[in-house]
């Protein structure tokens, strides 16, 4: 029988094993840049977590570039804003070729990337340019539409990515992880910004249990 010691020793074990997203710079001599996928649900918590990690960044005084779709703009046109308001100052971008205007490959060690669903496929390649050129790229988005499709360019992305994060919200049914976002008001298009009250988190139970 495992004891409450053997199941901490154990999970340590696994934290460590987890190798990611330390601070170490990108070995921009070598080439050695990585792209990280933060994905989830609407509420589960992706633009908090790619604002810590970027905080990070800063704290190393790593130099940094941080992007969003122009299309986004519930809270300020140049602010990285999760919904409990810590902000970061961003560039809104019409297109995924646009980031790279902005991006001096040789100065910049990381660029982070928040509501990347809503970029075109283009934006595969771009962060593929940015890692293969040394740079560590870190990206937030929806996995799912509210319909729970793929969203975008994210199967790719995540498929890409060396590390692979899914955040998961609370289900405000049942109290269970949730990483569906269930839409709540009436509308089809698969693009709906800008109403927090518009989604509600749900688990699959939940969310199958409504959609039969
Ligand atoms: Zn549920």
């Amino acid at each position: 029988m495992q004891t409450k010691l053997s199941i901490y020793k154990s999970h340590v074990l696994y934290l460590k094993s987890q190798k990611m997203f330390l601070e170490t710079k990108a070995n921009r001599s070598n080439k050695k840049g990585w792209i990280e996928v933060i994905c989830g649900s609407m509420f589960s918590g992706k633009t908090e977590e790619l604002i810590r990690r970027i905080r990070r960044a800063q704290f190393a005084k790593q130099k940094i570039e941080l992007f969003k779709p122009a299309i986004d703009t519930r809270y300020d046109e140049t602010e990285v804003v999760s919904h409990d308001a810590n902000a970061l100052t961003s560039t809104p971008v019409h297109n995924a070729a646009e980031i790279l205007l902005y991006v001096s490959m040789d100065t910049v060690e990381v660029v982070g990337i928040d509501e990347i669903q809503f970029f075109d496929e283009g934006i595969v390649g771009v962060c593929n340019q940015l890692a293969n050129a040394g740079i560590r790229v870190i990206v937030a988005g929806l996995d799912m539409d509210y319909l729970g499709n793929p969203f975008g360019p994210m199967p790719k992305l995540m498929a890409i990515a060396e590390y692979v994060s899914k955040t998961h919200a609370i289900c405000t049914r049942c109290g269970d992880l949730a990483h569906y976002s269930h839409r709540i008001v009436a509308g089809d298009k698969q693009v709906l910004l800008g109403e927090k009250d518009a989604y509600e988190p749900l688990c699959r139970h939940c969310f199958q249990s409504i959609n039969l």
